[in-house]
């Protein structure tokens, strides 16, 4: 049983569904907004459609977003060579005009907000409040770059070129990321988006390109795993920034480890991958927050977050009444296209994705775990969808992978269990983000010093982690960091760079 004294009541949010916050600073009910993300989701990608290979609407495969045509590995090589031609001349331009031409891409991104807005929701199948939050993420990423360069760059040598590979979840604001820190260093870029979704990155370029970034320092070479192998595999490229599967990441490693610089240095890897997200609520947790967290946490974006919510830890005193609740709030939960703003929850990202995620939960039925799923509506056999699922199993151990989708499993536990618990939290290897809903201090206190994870969240959700003030990435099998977003990012990406504050 907790001991100690609970926590004074803390005031509920008051956006308590995920789909219909409104953290984004844009009205969702003006009609003039309205009208302009209609207009953004229906024209957003005419213009940069230009190659031969179709890319589907995850909502609705009738709907062709736009086509490209994936690079052979000769076209990626003299990307390669171009874009080291061309580094000098950037790592040479001082900082200062460099982090402006960062500003001025993020300004560009900002008057053209409604414009990046729908082709994010239909070549990526996210909400327009997902939608709208990764612009400006994105711009926050451009901003944060462009100041840390100004104080961290002093002295320092850029690395050379930087192959950026970044991944379909966050198709503009981490492709924006990793660019932006690696330009704003002094390094040129070699930027190889996901394959899902090359349409938006194209712009993202476009805009740098437009703001001031020379051709040849920034280009982006569209392609699958072979090419981003290619790229890493390139006697030009001098770091790696990577987000996206532990296996990628590992395989990265290994090829990075095969030669070094010019100058006989390893070549560093920034790795950001997944997790087995976990969130412990005790029996002082206030129930209604649990609720709107758990929702946030580990439905919005379908769950296709690595930061998302895995594993729910119920104390076993108030788990049948958190999981009505929970259930009960599911029920309320609007899967479908997002075209339509009243939309929580949209698509998987491609039916592979699905594939695997369905596979995942008949197994686990198989097997005799409980299986609790939300009915979908037959709209959703246009597109990839998944139904929300709560999956009971009885220990860490019953899963052996990341599930990346809207799937969430519950654990109940009993509180003269909780270090077992904790010790098997770090068992499972990953340390991405953490998530713990008590009232007691000193259980923040004797859980928060065990957990080994990057980002540990107390009373609250657990994604959506603020570029500059919470730097996101994880330990162990979740990352190498330095954490996006953070003060110590930049340092891994020029010789001699230093960050001289608070870390
Ligand atoms: N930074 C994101 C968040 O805090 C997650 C990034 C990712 O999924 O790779 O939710």
């Amino acid at each position: 049983e907790p001991t100690g004294t609970p926590h004074p009541l803390i005031p509920l949010p008051t956006d308590l569904y995920p789909g219909r916050a409104n953290s984004t600073g844009l009205d969702l009910a003006s009609e003039t907004v309205l009208s302009d993300l209609a207009q953004s989701i229906s024209t957003g990608l005419q213009s940069i459609s230009t190659g031969s290979q179709p890319l589907l609407n995850p909502a609705n495969h009738g709907d062709i977003v736009g086509h490209v045509t994936p690079m052979g590995e000769a076209e990626a090589r003299e990307a390669a060579s171009a874009v080291a031609a061309a580094s000098p001349r950037w790592a040479s331009l001082p900082v200062e005009k460099r982090a402006a031409i960062l500003e001025r891409a993020a300004d560009l991104m900002q008057s053209r907000l409604p414009h990046l807005i729908g082709p994010i929701m239909r070549e990526a199948g996210k909400t327009a409040a997902n939608a709208i939050a990764e612009v400006r993420e994105a711009i926050d990423f451009l901003r944060y770059y462009a100041q840390q360069a100004r104080e961290t760059l002093t002295g320092a040598t850029p690395l050379g070129v930087v192959t950026c590979i970044s991944p379909w979840n966050f198709p503009l604001a981490i492709f924006t990321g990793q660019v932006a820190a690696a330009l704003a260093t002094g390094n040129a870029v070699l930027a190889k988006p996901a394959e899902e979704t090359p349409l938006i990155a194209q712009t993202a370029v476009a805009i740098l390109h437009e703001a001031g970034v020379p051709h040849d320092v920034l280009r982006l070479v569209i392609g699958d795993g072979r090419i981003g192998a290619a790229l890493v595999a390139a006697c030009e490229t001098s770091a790696v920034l990577f987000t996206g599967s532990t296996e990628v990441a590992r395989a990265i490693q290994q090829s990075l480890a095969m030669r070094t610089d010019a100058q006989g240095r390893p070549i560093p890897l920034v790795a950001e991958t997944g997790g087995q997200n976990v969130m412990i609520v005790d029996s002082s947790a206030l129930p209604e927050q649990v609720v709107a967290d758990v929702l946030a946490s580990a439905f919005d974006s379908a769950g296709q977050r690595c930061s998302a919510l895995r594993v729910l830890c119920l104390q076993e005193d108030i788990a049948e009444r958190t999981l009505a609740m929970l259930r009960g709030a599911m029920a309320e939960l609007v899967v479908g296209n997002p075209d339509r703003l009243s939309t929580d929850i949209g698509p998987v990202i491609s039916a592979e994705a699905q594939a695997g995620i369905e596979q995942h939960v008949s197994a686990m039925a198989a097997r005799g775990h409980a299986v609790w799923r939300l009915p979908l509506s037959e709209e959703t056999a246009q597109g990839t969808y998944v139904a929300p699922t709560l999956i009971e199993i009885d220990s860490l151990a019953d899963l052996s992978r990341e599930v990346f989708g809207p799937v969430l499993h519950v654990l109940r536990y009993r509180a003269r269990d909780l270090d077992a618990l904790l010790k098997s939290v770090n068992d499972t290897g990953y340390g991405l983000t953490f998530g713990l809903h008590t009232r007691l201090d000193e259980t923040v206190r004797r859980v928060c010093s065990v957990v080994e994870a990057g980002n540990h969240y107390v009373n609250r959700n657990m994604v959506g982690a603020v570029v500059g003030v919470q730097p996101f990435g994880g330990r162990g099998l979740s990352g190498t960091g330095p954490k996006a977003g953070g003060p110590l990012y930049l340092t891994r990406l020029a010789h001699g760079a230093r960050w001289n504050g608070p870390q």
